[in-house]
């Protein structure tokens, strides 16, 4: 990669690898030509690889990971729909905002932060309730780097009516994820995680089942109106203009994606991530934050001692950005200065970790003598 100014060890964005840069920078094409057509249909192609699907039709939108979560939520419910919200974390909390500020009935119900769902426990949740149009649920909670057990979840609700949406927005390209094979009706994600792209892009990929409930959804709804994007697919074109240089550099990634296949990247986070857990031990002092751990980030907690004396997490990981440039994520909500949130999806490497877990071993060691000495404290 080019000279290095900051080192992006965020869950998003994520650091861009120098090819991609490359597309990123190419003249810009008009969006009604056959040569942009090509490459939308390849982004679209590939996409419906990285999510597993031959049955699902790929939307592309031109926003953040958020757009996507409410595009899953206009295109597929009615007024007075009663949907279930299963959150583990900040951001199955979104999905339970979104669901509100359209006025559908939410079915709330809230995991302990740090742990998965537990697939029985839900199945109890759904019964209880009576028609649920749609159940919302995160494969990887970004606030506490939980994995939740998604394979499970979808088997153990089978024979539904609802629908089963998921938030793979942290998750895609990291975590396995097969949505025929798992019958996922709709997954949402982001161009600026796993895909190794800028932000600006998110995705949906929606299952026939799924479709045929768009087509007699209620909500209001216009430009995230998926009606409109499918109607253009077919030329191929978007509805209304697309960032045709995202769109240019995501043909990029995805190409190198699908080269490598899902297995070998799948492979490749897993050991980053156990590498990344232990490091983190090692060299922190840390224990790791979530009873079901992600591969794709590591959320990790300094020792008790650290916070018995005044130890803010916000505070070390501001020096580490303005003496180091090296960019961790602190704790949302409650876990703010209480936690390291350290990425290992997209492009980041081992180097790029070590580097950081070595600057921030370095900015802990005042706090916590036997840090010095490479020693986990007891
Ligand atoms: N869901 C998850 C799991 C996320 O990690 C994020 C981004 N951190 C979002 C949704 C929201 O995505 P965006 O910020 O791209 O809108």
């Amino acid at each position: 990669m080019k000279e290095v100014m900051y080192s992006l060890l965020t869950p998003g964005p994520t650091p861009v690898p120098d090819e991609i840069l490359e597309e990123l920078g190419r003249p810009i094409l008009h969006h009604r030509t056959p040569e942009f057509g090509k490459i939308l249909n390849s982004v679209f192609e590939n996409l419906a690889y990285v999510f597993q699907t031959k049955a699902a039709e790929v939307f592309v939108l031109c926003s953040s990971g958020t757009g996507a979560m409410e595009a899953a939520v206009v295109n597929f419910f009615s007024p007075g729909d009663k949907v279930l919200v299963a959150s583990i974390g900040a951001f199955g909390e979104r999905w339970a905002a979104i669901a509100k500020a359209y006025g559908l009935e939410v079915v709330h119900f809230k995991q302990e932060w740090g742990r998965a769902l537990d697939p029985d426990q839900l199945l109890g949740v759904f019964r209880r309730e009576s028609k649920i149009a749609g159940v919302f649920i995160t494969h990887v909670d970004t606030s506490t780097a939980t994995l939740n057990p998604l394979r499970e979840i979808s088997r153990t609700l089978k024979d539904r009516e609802a629908l089963l949406l998921v938030d793979a927005v942290s998750s895609l390209a990291g975590e396995e994820l097969r949505q025929d094979d798992w019958d996922l009706d709709v997954v949402v994600s982001g161009s600026q995680k796993g895909l190794m792209c800028p932000p600006g892009i998110a995705f949906l990929s929606v299952s026939p089942r799924a479709l045929d409930r768009m087509s007699r959804a209620g909500l209001p709804r216009y430009y995230w109106d998926l009606r409109f994007y499918r109607e253009s697919k077919k030329i191929p074109e978007t509805p209304f203009t697309p960032p045709v240089s995202l769109l240019t550099g995501l043909a990029k990634a995805l190409s190198i994606i699908v080269k490598d296949t899902m297995e070998v990247r799948w492979a490749h986070y897993k050991d980053l991530a156990d590498w990344t857990r232990g490091a983190v031990g090692e060299r922190l002092g840390c224990s790791i934050y979530s009873r079901n751990p992600s591969n794709v980030l590591t959320a990790c907690r300094p020792a008790q001692e650290f916070f018995d004396g005044g130890f803010v997490t916000s505070k070390v990981l501001k020096r580490l950005r303005d003496e180091n440039k090296i960019t961790i994520a602190d704790g949302q909500g409650d876990l703010k200065g209480k936690i390291f949130r350290i990425a290992h999806m997209g492009a980041i490497t081992k180097k790029n970790i070590e580097a950081g877990i070595e600057a921030l071993a370095n900015l802990c060691r005042p706090a916590v003598p036997a840090i010095s000495h490479g020693h986990r404290p007891v």
